[in-house]
């Protein structure tokens, strides 16, 4: 290649912007579109290529020649400016890929789904362009948002029945503070659910099916899910992303309306998001004494929530374990938190119960010398002030990387969403929650299990932990 634009081309590649993949904030930047003028990393070039060269032109910036003109382009756009152009109008709730994510993740890879839909919404159905007209024209000409955008959303999704291996066609439908479903059209919806307590993930491995979502909540002090899918995918990453935004509008107004409004700073809201991914898969437990069996349980971390379940797509979890911090926490800081919970919850908070439950927590690598684990597994122990709970691993990455995102959790910032998943399990141990409809249920299903008799004998209720 001519060594001039060789020289140009390095030059640019260190500006400030380009050092980061355009679409992903990814640091491995190779290649550049040379049509829109933006610098790359080659997972997101494979998608610009995809796209079609009516779109994107990406070349690689080091093994494919460059014509003057097209370096030229590279160096009047840049990242940055095309930043300004095609994210003008991205939501706040929006998921960005994890090299912008506001919030650090520990599992910080971005679905192909999310990256394709993103990229593609960028630049070819141009989503978030604010388009002002030339100057004779007063008026703002950007088109509306997209509905899905602003949080709207009604159509049919996949669900799988709650005590069925099958899936039906539901109706969904969100609006401003709930998502509802139906099962018959002209009916009452089978489950109203507030937007302030709604969790969405994508959950294509666990559904085996590439476009699907969990949907989690809270139902009668337990978490519930709900499993769904399409087979279009734009359609399940429109849902994502409308749940995202409203449910960020949601804990907005949550915060602002009403007699005693409280003041909290957006990021904070931000955070109390779903996180970029939920953590899962399955563990070996064991009970809280050496001589229980251990059992095998789908495990899932849900920003601060960590539950078992015996089988991955359970509509409920049998227990549920809140994870505080391994560090003293300012209790001036936690007191305003349990305010701002309080009141965009609408739960009352016992900030004695908070207090006493929300430091101790350490997690580290083995377990007790002589429990019954067998020796082949890879254990860890996750400490709780009330107990220490051994579990393992299948393989020694595996347990690693469970040691890793736990660690990261319990060192992460507690958010006022964290306080009311502690007041609501602490609750739950306690045995005040009474009116699950769902414990005998549970209860008769799991009463010969060893565990569920273990975690009993140290609560003060059958309906607490199961
Ligand atoms: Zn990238």
């Amino acid at each position: 290649m001519d060594q001039r634009n060789t020289k140009i081309l390095g030059e640019l590649m260190k500006k400030s912007g380009n050092s980061q993949c355009a679409d992903c904030g990814s640091k491995d930047v190779e290649y550049a579109s040379y049509n829109i003028g933006i610098l790359l990393c080659s997972r997101c070039a494979q998608i610009h290529l995809n796209m079609g060269s009516h779109v994107s032109k990406p070349k690689h910036l080091k093994l494919d020649h460059w014509e003057d003109s097209q370096v030229e382009r590279l160096k009047q756009v840049g990242n940055l400016v095309a930043k300004g152009k095609y994210e003008a109008r991205v939501p706040v709730g929006f998921r960005r890929p994890a090299g912008f994510s506001q919030v650090p993740c520990p599992t910080s890879t971005d679905p192909p789904l999310l990256l394709e839909h993103w990229i593609v919404s960028k630049y070819v159905r141009e989503e978030f362009i604010c388009s002002t007209g030339n100057n004779n024209d007063q008026q703002d000409v950007s088109s509306p948002l997209r509905p899905y955008l602003l949080g709207n959303m009604d159509s049919f999704l996949m669900k799988k029945g709650r005590e069925d291996v099958r899936f039906f066609p539901r109706r969904f439908v969100l609006d401003p503070t709930t998502l509802r479903y139906y099962v018959k059209e002209k009916s009452n919806p089978k489950a109203v659910i507030k937007l302030v307590e709604l969790d969405v993930s994508l959950s294509p491995q666990k559904l085996k099916h590439p476009y699907s979502l969990q949907l989690s909540y809270l139902n009668h002090g337990s978490t519930r899910h709900l499993y769904v899918y399409h087979d279009d995918p734009e359609l399940v990453c429109q849902w994502y992303h409308a749940i995202r935004i409203s449910k960020l509008n949601a804990l907005k107004h949550a915060c602002s309306s009403g007699k005693a409004p409280v003041y909290v700073q957006e990021s904070t809201l931000v955070s109390m998001l779903p996180h970029d991914s939920g953590f899962e898969g399955y563990l070996w437990k064991a009970g809280p004494s050496p001589s229980y069996a251990h059992r095998r349980r789908w495990f899932t971390l849900n920003n601060r929530k960590l539950m078992y379940h015996i089988e991955a797509l359970d509509a409920y979890p049998k227990g549920e374990i809140f994870l505080g911090s391994n560090e003293p926490v300012d209790q001036g800081k936690i007191e305003s938190q349990i305010s701002v919970a309080s009141k965009v919850f609408d739960v009352e908070i016992k900030a004695s119960n908070v207090c006493s439950s929300i430091t101790g927590y350490k997690v580290t690598v083995g377990g007790f010398g002589d429990d019954k684990m067998d020796p082949q597994r890879w254990v860890f122990s996750l400490h709780t002030p009330y107990r220490t709970f051994i579990l393992a691993a299948e393989t020694q990455l595996e347990r690693d990387k469970w040691v890793s995102v736990l660690d990261f959790t319990l060192r992460h910032e507690i958010n006022p969403r964290d306080i009311a998943t502690c007041s609501q399990l602490v609750r739950k141990r306690n045995g005040s929650v009474i009116s699950n409809p769902l414990s005998g249920l549970l209860s008769s299903s799991s009463s010969s299990s060893p565990i569920t008799s273990a975690v009993n004998t140290t609560t003060n209720s059958s309906t607490s932990i199961r």
